[in-house]
């Protein structure tokens, strides 16, 4: 049987509307607070007042390689809330690179924040709620709050749903372990710049990788399925992302400084210049090295994090995680007090992190691609010896090095499950 338990969740970005369905599907009472005025947090898309115009300027697209994740994205497109993407993908500035492969590309509809408000509408959400302090009174937690102060309602659990870099300060007076997790990781920031144009624009692609100067990515907005008319041919909306150490080297620049840099950069791509564009700093866009924890719990407090940094940085990663933190509080001793199937089921889904993300990696590799052969495989193999890059591994056959040093350079899904493995494997 399950106590049932009053939540606070920090957070409305996916992994924290995540946590919070799946607490709440679980039988918990749960409370989701956010600094901004809408969920989302990365999700993110750019409106204008009357609404004629938008651009998402935040996550462009996500894969669902998990089988529960992918299950999740199904259920978004029964919703309408989501749709496959499939652009003409290039890959620019480096003639020794292919074309990325075939790849399922999904994207909210009609904009990026759809699955975010979708998940929110079963939920009680207190947005512009800025949590500054979490407070200890015996065992519960009280919220203390940029716009309205200390809360009066107690918790009996407080999760993290935040960019590392805004989790620690919230933690650390109570976890420093779990602080220390938060420090460890560096999240870089991102220039982005939303460019709309009049009539088409004549490039050859939606969407490009672009592997030198300024830029990152490029995507043609209004390429995405189930835009509104007003983002539809002949006008056009673009969307350009700056590199990340590009981006952290130039984040204070003021943004008509940046914005003339990254439109020289896509002028030399062969871009036609905008006659009207808007910048947005991301202070916190992504993760360097992202852990693979999954999620933190702290069973004596009753205090978890989850999010992006803690399973492999991506929008992917972010609901699995909030996911992980469910089924770790799920499993607690006060909270579960009786084994049922459900509980067994969580406690797979806790102690058993998925390796499936690596399935399509290992088919390439020709490697057993089930859950338990992948983590043998890891099992068997790490640790790699400090400063061994993943391709110089003994173990790998010539072809097989071939190929992971080729996946790294080729896509930024692969090189992101490239990584991952790579951080597995140490
Ligand atoms: C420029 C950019 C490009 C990206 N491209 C991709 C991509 O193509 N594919 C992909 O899969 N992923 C991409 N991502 C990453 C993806 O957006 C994230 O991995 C994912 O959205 C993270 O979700 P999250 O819930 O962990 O964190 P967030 O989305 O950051 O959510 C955190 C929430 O916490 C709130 N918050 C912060 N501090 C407080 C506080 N003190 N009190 C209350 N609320 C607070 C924020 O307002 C936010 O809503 C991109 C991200 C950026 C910025």
């Amino acid at each position: 049987m399950t106590r049932r338990l009053n939540i606070a969740v920090i957070g409305a970005g996916i992994a924290g509307l995540s946590c919070a369905t799946a607490l709440q599907a679980a039988g918990h009472s749960v409370q989701v607070f956010d600094k901004s005025r809408g969920g989302g947090g990365r999700m993110s898309t750019r409106r204008s007042a009357d609404e004629t115009w938008q651009c998402d300027h935040g996550a462009q697209y996500f894969t669902a390689r998990d089988p529960a994740f992918a299950a999740e994205v199904a259920r978004w497109q029964q919703a309408g809330v989501a749709a496959l993407w499939a652009p003409r993908v290039a890959v620019l500035n480096d003639p020794s690179l292919r074309q990325p492969g075939p790849l399922d590309r999904f994207v909210g509809t009609p904009r990026m924040t759809a699955p975010a408000q979708w998940l929110a509408e079963s939920l009680k959400l207190s947005l512009g709620t800025t949590v500054q302090r979490l407070h200890r009174d015996g065992p519960l937690w009280q919220l203390e709050t940029a716009e309205h102060g200390r809360l009066d309602s107690r918790f009996d659990a407080v999760l993290l749903a935040l960019p590392a870099p805004q989790a620690w300060p919230l933690a650390e007076p109570h976890a420093p372990a779990l602080a220390a997790a938060a420090a460890s990781v560096r999240m870089r920031g991102c220039w982005a710049l939303m460019l709309q144009f009049d009539g088409p624009v004549d490039l050859p692609f939606d969407a490009a990788f672009v592997n030198s100067g300024p830029l990152r990515w490029i995507a043609r907005d209004s390429s995405k399925p189930g835009r509104p008319a007003a983002n539809a041919a002949p006008q056009e909306t673009w969307l350009l992302h700056a590199e990340a150490e590009w981006s952290e080297a130039h984040l204070e620049l003021p943004p008509d400084e940046a914005a003339a840099l990254m439109l020289a950069a896509f002028a030399a791509l062969g871009g036609p210049a905008p006659p009207r564009w808007t910048a947005h700093r991301w202070r916190y866009a992504d993760t360097r090295q992202p852990l693979l924890d999954g999620c933190l719990w702290d069973v004596s407090l009753r205090l978890g994090l989850c999010g992006d940094w803690l399973n492999g940085g991506k929008v992917e990663g972010a609901w699995l995680s909030g996911q992980g933190l469910a089924a770790k509080l799920s499993l607690s001793p006060a909270v579960c007090e009786r084994s049922s199937t459900a509980h067994q089921h969580q406690q797979e889904l806790a102690m058993n992190p998925s390796f499936h993300h690596f399935s399509e990696l290992f088919a390439q590799l020709g490697l057993a691609t089930d859950d338990d052969g992948i983590r043998t495989f890891i099992e068997q193999h790490r640790p790699l010896p400090a400063g061994t890059l993943l391709a110089d591994a003994a173990f790998w056959t010539p072809a097989q090095a071939a190929l992971l040093r080729e996946q790294k350079q080729l896509d930024a899904d692969w090189a992101e499950i490239v990584d991952q493995l790579n951080l597995a494997l140490h």
